[in-house]
């Protein structure tokens, strides 16, 4: 990576904004965290500021408070869990800016961690304030962004604060973009991209950013209903993107032009109705009821997708191939979970229900790299510059 991390500063002693996503899924019931794995990523970062004899600030944003005071969004489940991790007493103070969280951070030793409150109750935060972002960068001498959820957004925490403190990337940030640029800009051949989740809309800009890349592309998920529209399926009651036919069509072409193999389902499973408990088949592409859904790939397409894959050095996979919240629709999300989880080749995951999918079926620890960032990742994917990555000092 091209941006300087906590190796390239001094750190003892010093005051340490780490910016990270603790934005965690929450229990509201009983106030606890149903899934921490947002804490566990950033815990290499923590740990090494800790050691390094850091007075450590952690700040976050969790939820969408809209710049106002929301109870239930409160950090302090996350401080408790943070420091059960940790195994260190955590600090948890009421606010992340003013005179208490000043006091607070004046009382640090070297090595203590301190969690600043949601910085999203503060409207500064999301417009980005320039004096807000000062306020932030007043409580430290070095700013740390490990928080590549974020990325993407040119927040007070994220971009704002890094113009008033030297700023240097976490490793979980290092760890993000050095996966995500190689496969851009490296990848080991062959390589291929499966696409999926809902709507073309959402991936156009990055099926155009890695069609050149690759060497197939594969799509599943409710998009392909729109390419098979285009080639003049009919796919009864999913969504056609009609606006999206002619970028499907020429997709296609330009993927036969430049030598890409770009496959599409040759077999789906439909239902009666968009739920769970319905009664469901497989059939053809050309063959779907005008009644029917389109709610996952056929067992021939994770065949066909598989033996792609199976040639393949490198993966990235965004978006499921079905409705996976439903147990009869996950088969094709699974099966090709499976069958990266197999691979010797460096497998890269990116957006929130891929990630998501892939968690729940236990196979996250198979993947070389599953992104914490769902739309921090697909803006990178599409080539986009991110601004908290921008904002970092070069090497
Ligand atoms: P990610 O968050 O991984 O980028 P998306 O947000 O693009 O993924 O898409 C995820 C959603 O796509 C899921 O909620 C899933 O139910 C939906 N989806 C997948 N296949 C279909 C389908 N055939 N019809 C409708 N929705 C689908
Ligand atoms: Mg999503």
């Amino acid at each position: 990576m091209h941006k300087q991390t906590i190796h390239d500063v001094e750190l003892r002693g010093k005051r340490v904004l780490v910016r990270v996503d603790f934005n965690v899924p929450l229990d509201m019931e009983d106030n606890t965290i149903s899934d921490d794995s947002r804490i566990r990523a950033v815990l290499p970062t923590l740990r090494y500021l800790i050691h390094a004899g850091s007075k450590v600030v952690v700040c976050s944003h969790l939820g969408r408070p809209k710049g106002k005071v929301v109870e239930e969004l409160r950090l302090a489940p996350v401080a408790k869990r943070l420091s059960e991790l940790l195994e260190l007493p955590v600090t948890n103070t009421e606010d992340c800016i003013g005179p208490e969280v000043e006091q607070a951070i004046s009382r640090l030793k070297e090595g203590d961690v301190l969690l600043l409150e949601n910085l999203r109750f503060h409207p500064e935060e999301e417009q980005n304030d320039s004096g807000f972002a000062r306020a932030l960068s007043g409580l430290a001498d070095v700013y740390v962004n490990d928080a590549f959820g974020a990325a993407h957004r040119a927040h007070a925490s994220t971009v704002g604060v890094a113009l008033y403190l030297p700023a240097v990337a976490g490793f979980l940030m290092e760890k993000e973009i050095d996966f995500l640029s190689k496969a851009l800009t490296d990848p080991a051949p062959p390589f291929a991209a499966i696409t999926g989740g809902a709507k073309v809309s959402d991936k156009l800009a990055l099926l155009e950013n890695i069609l050149e890349k690759v060497d197939f592309l594969l799509i599943g998920g409710g998009m392909c209903c729109t390419f098979l529209k285009a080639q003049n399926h009919e796919v009864g009651q999913s969504k056609v993107e009609e606006d999206k036919l002619d970028f499907a069509l020429d997709l296609t072409g330009k993927a036969a032009e430049v030598g890409v193999k770009l496959m599409l389902p040759g077999d789906v499973v439909v239902a009666e109705s968009f739920a769970s408990g319905v009664p469901f088949k497989i059939v053809s592409v050309s063959d779907i009821p005008e009644s029917s859904y389109v709610m996952d790939i056929g067992p021939q397409t994770i065949e066909s997708f598989s033996a792609e894959l199976r040639k393949c050095k490198t993966v990235i996979w965004n978006g499921p191939m079905g409705v996976f919240e439903f147990a009869e629709f996950r088969r094709g999300t699974e099966a090709i979970a499976r069958q990266l989880a197999e691979l010797e080749a460096t497998t890269i995951l990116g957006g929130g229900s891929t990630a998501e999918a892939v968690g729940e079926l236990g196979l996250a620890d198979k993947m070389s790299h599953v992104s914490t960032g769902g739309g921090a990742a697909l803006e990178f994917l599409e080539g986009k510059t991110l601004p908290g990555v921008a904002v970092l000092q070069d090497k």
